[in-house]
């Protein structure tokens, strides 16, 4: 969200990447390309709700970059967002799919909606209609809709349903490509839903190879306990992580002795959040930020590390579990704190991994098993952090900017290939 008087966050990845392009030296025809979506669609639609009344919604799908594939990137849904979020959301997107070599491009889209405020029926409604507001702006080799924040796959079933719907009637088993992060029933695919997380903690070993440390020695605390928070505090905790806080929009909580998160996984599903869980203590926001811990896993929205709380944070490694998390005044002041960061295109790429994985298995009519996934999921991960320690060590750079830097290396040698159309 960009409130009134803040930087664009559009605005602040287009810097991102263009820090990265001086390095590369990368051609200014292509950083004008890539400074700007491709298409920006905004469609107003009406839904009628449960008590007979009619609203309308606004709808979003910001269609950044297809050079090296179809279109890909989630659909949120949030109050807070507008057209310049989906925008810096979508351009992530691009450069996250280049950077972990799978052939898609980067897209993102929304509604600015809380969904809290509906009912389940009238969810569907607003679903099916923003789906057909898309129309044939989406589809399985065109642009390929996933869950992000407020979405899930019930989200996403809906959305597939009501393509294939609108579908000639030879196609509509063909077209479940149209999404990925679908329930396994419907076509989605085994360790989808827990894909992001697990490529959090894919990130995390990564680190610990490169500096020594040990899973099991290390203090975590995690903002956002939502899809990729909630899976990645598990499978941390799973690993030997001590998880000693977790804040979501309803509170924050903090353990030193590390929280028992499959508990605490049941408590926020029945009590609609974190807050009031009797096996931790109640922390106030700002202390989750200056928690004794080894890493701090934002894993919730965007601009959450700003400078003040980059100076309290006493954690040595920052893992960007969200998208954006982490303002430009925030990362000047990691960089003098020496604390790590491992960038958002980097550590929360497991989920288009394995929607990748969801959309192949769609096309041949497929299942793969939980071990093929995960060791797919786990090469692709590990590949690209090796690219980025690599391109590092050549560029001398922050890791952000040798990720960005290896993702504009592949996109800049297509263009070269395929030239400018006419
Ligand atoms: P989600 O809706 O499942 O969960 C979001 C979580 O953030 C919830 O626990 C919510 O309570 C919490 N939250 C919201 N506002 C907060 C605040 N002010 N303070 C603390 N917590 C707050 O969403 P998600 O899918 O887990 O996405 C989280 C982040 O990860 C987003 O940045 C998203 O773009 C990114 N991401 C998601 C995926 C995916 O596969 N779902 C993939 C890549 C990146």
């Amino acid at each position: 969200m960009t409130a009134v008087g803040q930087r664009s966050l559009h605005q602040a990845a287009v810097d991102q990447f263009q820090r990265a392009a001086a390095l590369v030296d990368l051609k200014a025809s292509y950083q004008e390309i890539l400074a700007q979506p491709k298409n920006e669609i905004i469609v107003n639609f009406p839904v009628t709700l449960d008590d007979g009344s009619m609203k309308v919604f606004t709808g979003y799908r910001i269609q950044h970059n297809n050079i090296l594939g179809p279109f890909k990137g989630g659909l949120r849904f949030h109050p807070d967002v507008d057209l310049d979020e989906v925008k810096a959301l979508a351009a992530w997107m691009t450069f996250k799919t280049a950077l972990v070599g799978i052939p898609f491009g980067g897209a993102k889209g929304g509604v600015t909606i809380n969904p809290a405020d509906y009912s389940k029926e009238e969810m569907q409604r607003i679903v099916r209609r923003f789906t057909h507001a898309l129309g044939s702006n989406i589809g399985p080799d065109h642009d390929i809709p996933a869950p992000d924040v407020g979405t899930s796959s019930e989200t996403m079933d809906w959305v597939m349903d009501t393509y294939a719907n609108v579908s000639p009637p030879g196609f509509r088993h063909a077209v479940k490509g149209v999404v990925t992060g679908k329930s396994i029933e419907v076509g989605g695919s085994i360790g989808r839903e827990e894909a992001t997380g697990r490529g959090v903690l894919y990130s995390l070993r990564h680190w610990c190879g490169e500096t020594g440390a040990r899973l099991d020695d290390l203090k975590v605390a995690v903002q956002g306990f939502g899809n990729v928070g909630s899976h990645f505090a598990l499978l941390a905790r799973e690993a030997g992580c001590s998880i000693v806080a977790v804040a979501d929009h309803t509170g924050t909580v903090g353990n030193v002795d590390g929280i028992d998160v499959d508990k605490l996984r049941v408590w926020a599903n029945e009590n609609g959040g974190v807050a009031g869980f009797p096996g931790a203590t109640a922390l106030t926001t700002e202390e989750l930020f200056s928690q004794e811990c080894d890493v701090m896993v934002p894993a919730a929205l965007e601009n959450q590390i700003t400078a003040e709380r980059a100076k309290v944070l006493k954690c040595k490694l920052l893992v960007e579990a969200a998208n954006g998390p982490t303002t430009q005044e925030a990362e000047v002041v990691l960089a003098d704190r020496g604390i790590e960061v491992v960038p958002d295109i980097l550590a929360n790429a497991g989920g288009v991994i394995v929607s990748y994985f969801e959309w192949l298995q769609n096309k041949s009519a497929r299942a793969w098993s939980f071990e093929d996934v995960d060791d797919r999921l786990r090469d692709l991960v590990w590949k690209a952090h090796d690219g980025v320690v690599e391109r590092r060590a050549e560029l001398n750079c922050t890791r952000r900017e040798a990720a960005y830097a290896v993702a504009l290396d592949r996109i800049a040698d297509v263009y070269d290939r395929r030239g400018i159309f006419p």
